[in-house]
């Protein structure tokens, strides 16, 4: 049997050093290993852009919260992302891509990778029928999706687009970064490929900067070993071992993560300055049921739209305490973003450009109470 998810977080690749009996297993900051003669390696190790026990570790962990055979740790998210892709397309393959996947994501396949060949097309995924038709029978090889997306929320149906992916010979990317593999395994729903910002929930803290690829195939995790290792924007130990020290509490994070944004997202719907409430758990949201089904709860990022306009959703992301007006999510601690000039300007005048009234927060694991407060007293100031 499968032993549950928190076991695994905290067990899963990190069997005590068998040395010293180090509880936790070391931090392995080291570039390169002793061989005992040439080419006799000790355990496989060789060079840390290869292989490093603590970057091993952590992909241990993610393969087995992801229910995925295999991991691959990267220096950020995008890193992961540009691995992948470069791993499985060809010059003149085409991506089609969720209207609302993450900014960098958008950036790196338009205006980085389109040099190389790859072309794209962006559709709404919550469409079916969209996507289907956007899907061309010579040259999309993959699909690339992301739920809850960033800021807007939405939600789509990763059961639904794997059905499609597989009828069209294509791969599914599920970019799992809001939810976190605590609240949905896009594997489990059909996916090929899982990829993270580890940067966000994963690492949890705000203080390592990662990414990771989680595939459940041989083939496919020998291609994007090979560019790991051939291209190298690895995660360095330190930032391995940190990103591992973060996915133990995962699950108890994410819980709170998940009580308090529910609990923010009902108060905002009841304040009369608050445009909109964009919330999965709210049952108004168009994707609830669904995202009901496919996750276990509902995740910590809000985003609200004031009536009042830009000015407002600047006052409000200018005026709190408790929640750091900053870039990034998925810490412990809450932080407000002004989307439209932070997260996603690289993406304004694009079909994913963000209304220019919406603040996102993502809600950390403080007292409730706390929180409350300083939306009460930053709402005031409208
Ligand atoms: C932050 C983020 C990324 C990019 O990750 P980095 O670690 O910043 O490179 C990708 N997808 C989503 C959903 C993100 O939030």
């Amino acid at each position: 049997m499968t032993e549950g998810f928190n076991t695994r977080a905290i067990h899963a690749g990190q069997t005590p050093d068998k040395t010293t009996g180090s509880i936790i297993p070391p931090l392995y900051q080291t570039t390169t290993f002793a061989q005992d003669g040439i080419g006799k390696l000790r355990n496989g190790y060789e060079y840390g852009r290869g292989t490093n026990p603590t970057r091993d570790a952590l992909q241990e962990q993610l393969a087995a919260l992801e229910g995925g055979s295999h991991a691959f740790s990267f220096a950020s998210g995008l890193a992961a992302e540009d691995a992948l892709i470069r791993a499985v397309l060809a010059p003149g393959d085409h991506i089609v891509m969720g209207n609302d996947v993450y900014g960098g994501t958008y950036r790196l396949i338009t205006r980085v990778l389109s040099a190389w060949g790859i072309t794209s097309s962006v559709v709404d995924f919550a469409d079916n029928d969209a996507v289907a038709a956007a899907i061309t029978d010579n040259n999309t090889k993959m699909l690339w999706l992301e739920t809850p997306s960033n800021p807007m929320m939405k939600i789509s149906d990763v059961a639904a687009a794997s059905r499609l992916a597989k009828e069209n010979d294509v791969l599914l990317v599920v970019d799992n970064t809001f939810a976190s593999p605590y609240l949905q395994q896009p594997i489990s729903l059909g996916a090929d490929v899982v990829v993270h910002s580890t940067t966000k929930y994963i690492g949890g803290h705000s203080d390592a900067s990662g990414g990771a690829v989680v595939v459940n195939d041989a083939g496919l995790a020998e291609k994007v070993g090979f560019v790991q290792f051939a291209v190298g924007a690895v995660s360095a130990p330190m930032e391995a071992w940190l990103t591992t020290r973060g996915l133990k509490t995962l699950g108890v994070r994410m819980d709170r993560h998940s009580s308090n944004a529910m609990a923010i997202a009902k108060w905002l719907q009841g304040q009369p300055s608050v445009e909109r409430v964009y919330y999965p758990g709210l049952p108004e949201h168009p994707g609830h049921e669904l995202a009901a089904q496919q996750m276990k709860a509902f995740g910590g990022m809000v985003s609200v739209t004031f009536k009042g306009g830009e000015t407002d959703a600047r006052s409000v992301a200018e005026s709190t305490r408790v929640f750091t007006l900053a870039e990034s999510l998925g810490g412990i601690e809450s932080l407000m973003n002004y989307p439209s000039e932070m997260t996603h300007a690289s993406v304004k005048g694009t079909e994913l450009e963000v209304p220019t009234n919406l603040v996102r927060l993502s809600v950390g694991i403080e007292d409730i109470e706390d929180l409350l407060a300083d939306l009460k007293q930053a709402l005031a100031t409208l």
